[in-house]
């Protein structure tokens, strides 16, 4: 850009009447007059926008002017209205957010002139800094003290727009602050000490002359000294880094708050969807699924009245004296069919779990008789002395239902069949084929890097290669919680097959797992892409822990197959394969869990003894690997996995939590 072609002007018109009924707004027009004529032809107004008093909104305009790429474009950005203390006055507070430089001398400029007219010019709040390559200075609303305000610094304006855009700064003070403000039409009253700075003494107000590095260097971002502005948590204004504006221009610091763990895990339960109720088929998938309902036994067990034990079904007498010698008149297997009715005086064989033929009261074990006359082929029995008397009715007979009540409540809603506790069996033997369970999420996992092989690749690593330790090993891990999962594959560090395969995995899995990509480079993708590709929300993007600070959690909103509006969830952890599997037990599987019903969500605690000292991070709370193994008197006691560095892979028994618990 040369010094002399126009700089381009964006006004936009804070006013929420204005917004409804353009003609009501006075400011545009008078603004527009002191641009023109008092501007020294220096500018050119570009556009004019009129927005109501809404944070979104204001934002959105402003982002659209000053994140255009295109060479020439907007380098200033005015705003009218909204800087006062009425309630819906948020024009500062928007546009602070996107500042990326605060520029306070320009908002001193505005308020000491405008101070010198009235008072009540204290009721302003005016803000001003740099947003990419644009000046933004918020100005009043009342059209008076718009204008004042802006006549007061317009002048100056040029200088800071060129330097923002990125003009050498050398040429730009080559004639000194004298021909500074020649040119910019400015006398300064010499020694007054309101107005004078010197711009030679290295006062730090943003003129450092000494630049020894290169010349026609771009200035814009590289001063060094511009506060970073902290961006708000608004969720409807994207906070991650812009990838079209490359490297030099991404935040330096991370502007996500930085959560506690037990915030983190707050935000997971509050956006994670509810669990959905589907009827599952009793089988051997049924195992980790959680009951949506509580059920019942639909039959009695058991269904007949049968033997506990090998013997012989007999009618028992008054006296219950059953010693003698009696016919074998009947067999009873344990297979379905009638046995015959049964008679004082007459016993039949049976089998454990057969079914007593009619009119028998009690079982006779086999050990308490002896055989006594056989048919003459000598196969089968044809008398039996009983042993036993004081025989009681009922013994050895499990009498229908004395197991299970048909109607009885067996199982309750939220609880989790397992493989080894033998609900199947029960929910099998009381008849019931289909219960109503919570629908497992299907996890997606997807490895991100372009430096990221396939584990498997035969031959040597490149230089710069990694294995993909971190896919194998989480599908693993989310398998074995009883997922199903589903692998994504490996994602190059590019915004486009991000998105498209993001895109695509979302119409597949309820739930989507990234490793990579959430650090501080440039090619550091996943938020961009979640938040201003796919519309996203990041619910949190930092948290205070070691490892897995830059972990993750977004909401992305997609149609499920009916059509239906829904968000689905995404967890985008760090790369280093020790973060990863820590931030995936701690995070993933809670949201896993609260999707598929499960209380209560997370790892269970137990507390262990420290086998030797923990020398833990003071800072943040660490999730310190541990091996934990029972001791001599059955307590469980942990030892460190070692060395703690989050790319050392690692067997990881429990996560010791330290630094946030002294006991
Ligand atoms: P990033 O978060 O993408 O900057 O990755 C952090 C570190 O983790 C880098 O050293 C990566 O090479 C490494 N890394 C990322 N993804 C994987 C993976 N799937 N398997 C093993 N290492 C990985
Ligand atoms: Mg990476």
């Amino acid at each position: 850009m040369s010094a002399s072609s126009p700089l381009g002007v964006a006004l936009l018109i804070v006013s929420t009447t204005a917004a409804k009924d353009p003609s009501t707004d006075a400011s545009g027009t008078l603004l527009k007059d002191v641009i023109e004529q008092e501007g020294g032809s220096r500018w050119q107004l570009v556009d004019t926008k009129i927005v109501p008093d809404d944070v979104v909104q204001i934002q959105r305009q402003i982002m659209l002017w000053a994140d255009m790429t295109v060479p020439g474009g907007i380098n200033l950005i005015l705003t009218t209205g909204g800087t006062g203390f009425a309630v819906a006055d948020n024009t500062p507070e928007a546009v602070s957010a996107l500042l990326h430089k605060q520029a306070p001398g320009i908002v001193h400029g505005m308020l000491s002139a405008s101070l010198s007219v009235t008072p009540f010019a204290m009721m302003s709040r005016p803000v001003a800094g740099v947003r990419n390559k644009s000046v933004i200075i918020t100005l009043p609303g009342s059209p008076k003290g718009a204008k004042e305000n802006l006549q007061a610094v317009l002048k100056t304006l040029p200088h800071a727009c060129l330097q923002a855009a990125g003009q050498d700064s050398r040429s730009l003070h080559a004639g000194g602050v004298k021909k500074l403000e020649a040119d910019a039409g400015i006398s300064s009253s010499e020694g007054s000490a309101g107005h004078s700075h010197s711009h030679g003494g290295g006062h730090g107000c943003g003129h450092s002359h000494s630049h020894e590095h290169g010349h026609g260097h771009s200035h814009g971002g590289g001063h060094g000294h511009g506060a970073l502005v902290r961006h708000t948590t608004s969720s409807a204004n994207p906070m991650s880094n812009d990838p079209t504006l490359g490297p030099s221009r991404r935040n330096r610091e991370s502007p996500y708050p930085m959560l506690a763990v037990d915030e983190a895990l707050a935000q997971i339960k509050e956006h994670t969807p509810a669990p959905e109720v589907v009827t599952t088929k009793v089988n051997r998938d049924l195992p980790g699924a959680v009951l949506a309902e509580d059920v019942k036994a639909k039959a009695n067990v058991p269904a007949f009245r049968a033997s506990i034990v090998d013997g012989y079904a007999v009618v028992v007498p008054k006296d219950g004296n059953m010693k003698g010698v009696l016919p074998v008149v009947s067999v009873s297997h344990a297979a379905p069919g009638e046995a015959k009715e049964l008679k004082e005086g007459e016993i039949a064989r049976i089998t454990t779990g057969a079914p007593l033929p009619a009119g028998a009261t009690s079982v006779i074990m086999v050990e308490d008789t002896i055989l006594k006359t056989m048919t003459d082929d000598g196969k089968e029995e044809k008398e039996v002395e009983i042993l036993a008397d004081n025989v009681q009715e009922g013994e050895n007979i499990r009498e229908v239902g004395s197991d299970i009540q048909s109607d009885a409540l067996i199982l309750r809603q939220g609880e989790q069949i397992s493989a080894v506790g033998g609900e199947i069996g029960l929910l099998a033997a009381v008849g019931v084929g289909e219960v109503q369970t919570y629908r497992r999420p299907v996890v997606g996992v997807l490895s991100t890097g372009d430096e990221i092989v396939e584990h498997d690749r035969p031959g040597d690593l490149r230089l710069g290669e990694v294995r993909d330790t971190n896919r194998i090993t989480l599908m693993a891990a989310a398998r074995d919680w009883g997922f199903e999962v589903i692998d994504l594959g490996i994602a190059a560090d590019q915004s486009g097959s991000l998105e498209e395969t993001l895109r695509s995995a979302l119409r597949q899995v309820d739930l989507v797992i990234t490793t990579g990509g959430v650090s501080m480079g440039e090619l550091d993708l996943l938020k961009p892409t979640i938040e201003r590709s796919l519309g996203g929300t990041i619910h949190f993007g930092r948290v205070a822990m070691k490892p897995g600070k830059p972990t993750t959690f977004a909401t992305v909103p997609v149609k499920d197959n009916a059509g239906a509006r829904m968000r689905k969830v995404v967890f985008s952890l760090p790369g280093n394969p020790a973060s990863a599997l820590v931030t995936f037990h701690l995070f993933v599987l809670p949201a896993l869990q609260q999707m598929c019903g499960a209380t209560p969500a997370g790892l269970t605690e137990v507390p262990v003894a420290l086998a030797h000292d923990f020398a833990l991070d003071r800072r943040r709370p660490e999730y310190h690997r541990a091996v934990v193994t029972v001791g001599q008197d059955g307590t469980l006691l942990a030892s460190s996995t070692g060395g703690q560095r989050s790319s050392k892979g690692e067997k990881i028994q429990a996560l010791l939590m330290g630094g946030v618990r002294s006991e």
